[in-house]
This record gives structure tokens, sequence and C-alpha cells, in this order.
């Protein structure tokens, strides 16, 4: 019954250019996205239609709901301009959402041809009234009706549809710069993760590995949450940065007392995580911490462990609840990898008593017992990229990688 579907786009608050960037952008990502499903697009100016072509509506609007920008959907049937066909049309697609229960129901027309002869007030009444002449279990309530059935007329014919279907939301991925990710195998920064590309902000990630302390299980972990969060970027592809921290973790361990551990091998992340962001031209680090989580996520170790970037850092999830974090996993299916039971570097060797107001002074002096900076810049040198994609690997290097075989890919 359905031929197309209509598309409108997100926030098109913008001004001047970037309307048309943001536009611009979409278009692509929906052109990409729908790649290999032989649809027809047909691209208005503040909306998209999507000719289906007998394909399931529902496996478009699945691959729809990756693309970042857009507002909503609308299934649309169409018709002769003939207020009989439209009618009946109409009823058929009714019928079809009600299935004959008693309804409330209005008509709002939309003349976009200004050449038919009758105006928006006149085509609704009477599309109105013809259904009414047959469906005995509908009625009109033009104040808070159940369903409202819209029809379009325009030169190619009436566009029929009922109700909107909630999109992405958003800005398209890429229109906000990049950004780098810190994620671990928990289930906080894929959604922070998630979050940013929704805001437009494309990603790449960084994850410190601990092996052998920690399991090499951990690391699969983050190469699989990558590949799922691959499927809302730009050609499904997202980059990893893997980050052998283990020698700086082990010493971190040996030498700083039990309390400030976590908040010196947070400063020590974030050292890392600025240079591996710079080394790649994003513009922010993002990580899924949230006031309160944790000892080493109250307001007073954030500042003390802040205190050594001068990298912007954006924290979508600062204000969530893990409630709400957790619904957002479970809608983008990160969840269930995140729950997977291996320890990563955070939650290995978990002190008993973390500080939760720490001293700037004392971590400051705990450092210089750590001769840390070499140990840094040889991480950074170790670090490995892979290039990830919804479930295939890209060899970016053209040396074959099989993520199941081992990391081993790109050194910097
Ligand atoms: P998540 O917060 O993702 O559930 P987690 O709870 O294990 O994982 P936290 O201890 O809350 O992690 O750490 C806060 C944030 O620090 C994470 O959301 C992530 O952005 C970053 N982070 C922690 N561990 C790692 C790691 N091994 N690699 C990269 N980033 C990490
Ligand atoms: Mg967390």
């Amino acid at each position: 019954m359905y031929e197309r579907l209509l598309i409108r786009y997100g926030d098109l608050n913008l001004k001047g250019k970037n309307i048309k960037y943001f536009i611009d952008k979409a278009n692509h990502l929906i052109r990409e996205k729908l790649s290999g499903i032989n649809v027809g697009f047909d691209f208005r100016h503040d909306r998209v239609y999507i000719m289906l072509n007998e394909n399931d509506p529902l496996v478009v609007i699945e691959r729809l709901n990756r693309v970042s920008g857009l507002y909503s959907y609308s299934l649309i049937s169409k018709c002769a301009i003939d207020m009989d066909e439209i009618a009946h049309l109409a009823l058929e697609m009714i019928v079809e959402k009600t299935r004959n229960l008693p309804t409330t129901f209005k008509v709002e027309t939309k003349r976009a041809d200004k050449n038919y002869p009758l105006t928006s007030q006149e085509i609704s009444p009477i599309v109105a009234g013809k259904i009414l002449s047959v469906a005995k279990n509908l009625t009109v309530d033009v104040h808070h009706p159940e369903l409202t059935l819209n029809v379009e007329v325009r030169n190619d014919g009436a566009y029929l549809f009922m109700g909107q279907i909630k999109a992405m939301g958003g800005y398209p991925v890429g229109i906000g710069g990049k950004g780098m990710l810190m994620l671990s195998g928990g289930i906080d920064s894929p959604v922070a993760g998630y979050l940013a590309m929704k805001q437009g902000v494309e990603i790449e990630c960084l994850h410190f590995e601990s092996t052998p302390m920690t399991s090499i299980e951990s690391v699969q972990k983050a190469i699989d949450l990558v590949e799922v969060l691959a499927k809302y970027a730009p050609h499904d592809k997202i980059k990893i940065h893997i980050v052998p921290f283990a020698t700086l973790h082990s010493a971190i361990i040996a030498n700083i007392p039990e309390p400030y551990i976590i908040t010196i091998m947070r400063r020590m992340m974030y050292r890392i995580a600025e240079v591996i962001m710079r080394k790649n031209d994003c513009l922010c680090i993002i990580n899924g911490e949230s006031i309160g989580q944790v000892a080493s996520q109250t307001l007073e170790s954030m500042k003390c462990i802040n205190l050594v970037t001068q990298a912007l850092i954006i924290r979508p999830l600062a204000i969530f609840d893990k409630l709400t974090t957790m619904k957002i996993a479970q809608e983008i299916g990160t969840i269930e990898i995140s729950n997977r039971p291996f320890e990563d570097c955070c939650t290995v060797y978990l002190p008993k008593n973390p500080v939760i107001r720490p001293s700037v002074e004392l971590a400051e002096y705990y450092e210089t017992l750590l001769d840390y900076k070499p140990k840094i810049d040889e991480s950074v040198v170790n670090t490995k990229t892979l290039l990830l994609r919804t479930s295939k690997h890209f060899d970016i290097t053209g040396m074959g990688i099989s993520v199941g075989e081992g990391l081993s890919n790109e050194n910097h």
C-alpha cells in the first residue's frame, strides 16, 4: 500500500550556509546507509522522498535510523487527485491501522499544487464526508482526533499519510568535526560515543589495554563495541587506537599509595588521550564519565584529574543516571557486549578505599615517583590503530588483519 517514505530533517534552526551544509551531509548519509537497497530518491529543499520500489518499509526505516540529523518519517500512499480515490485509499489506510475499531479522526490538507481548483479548506470536509458515509466506526474530532489523515495535493498526485515515526534526531554525523572517544568495555562510553555522533561529531576511539594484567577479551569487547557504533558513522567505519597501558599501569600499582591509584591512572590516561587526540586531528576528548558514579568521578576528583590536560573534554553522560544510560545502551545494541564479564584496566586491582577528594599537590607529588614521561611516550609510540567496519574489518596498512587472529596492524 505504501509506495514512498517522506523524511523530514532535524533541527533546521541553523542559518544560511549551515542549512545547506546540514542538508548535503544528511542526504549523503541517507544515500550511503540505503546503499544496496533498490530504492529511488527525490531530494527536495526541506524533505526527502524515498521511492520504496516494493521494498519492506521497515527494512528501509531500520537503515535510516542510523542517520543522525533526521527528524521523522511518514509512510505515503499515492493516488490520483480525485476525491473518490483519495477517500477510498484513506479508508483502506485507516482500516489497516484501526482494524475497524471505533476511532475519531480528522483530515488535514495541504495544497502544494496551487493550480488545483479546490482549496485545502474545501478538500478536507469533502474527503472526510466521503469516508464517514461508508465507515460507521469513525467520527470526526477536529480538536483531539486519535488519527490525523494528511492529504497533500501535489502536481503529480495526492500523497496520503497518517502520523510521524520518530527518527534518530540530532545533526548529521561529521558536521560538528571529530572527537576522540575514550572507550572502555563498559556500558557508559559506547553510549557517550553514540550521543556524540548523534549530535554531529564524528568519532575515533581510544582504548587502553593492560594485557597481560587484563585479558585479551576485554580488548575484543572494545572492538566489538566499535563495530556496533560504526553503524552510525560515515561509511560504517570507525578507527580504534589501542594503547598499551600495562607498563604505566604496573608502575602505578607498584609505586602509588592505594587510595590514589585510580586518580593517578586517570591522569595518565588523559595525558595520553590528549596526545592521541591531537595526532589524529580531533577537536575534543569524549568519555563516559558521569558525576558521582565512582570515586574518580566526584566533581573534586574530576577537577584534579582534568588539570593534566588542556584538551576540551565532552562528557555527554555527566548528568545522566545509570538507568537512562542503560536504556540507550539497550536501544543501540551495545549493552550485551558491555555486560560480558571481563575486567579492563579501570576495574582490575580496584583499590578498597579510593580517594574521593584527591589533593592536587599529593597527586603531583606521587607522580614524581613514577618517571612517567618516557612511559607515556612508549604507550603512544606502540599504539595500534584498526579501522573497523560494521561486521567487517578493513586493513588500513595493507597488512591483512583479522581481529580474530590478533590486533597488530598499524604502528604509530
Ligand atoms: P563505562 O564508564 O564505559 O561503563 P567503566 O565504568 O569501566 O566503563 P569508568 O571507570 O566509569 O569506566 O571510566 C570512566 C570513563 O573513562 C569511561 O566511560 C571511558 O570513557 C574512560 N575509560 C575507562 N577505562 C578506559 C579504557 N580502558 N580505555 C579507554 N577509556 C577508558
Ligand atoms: Mg562508568
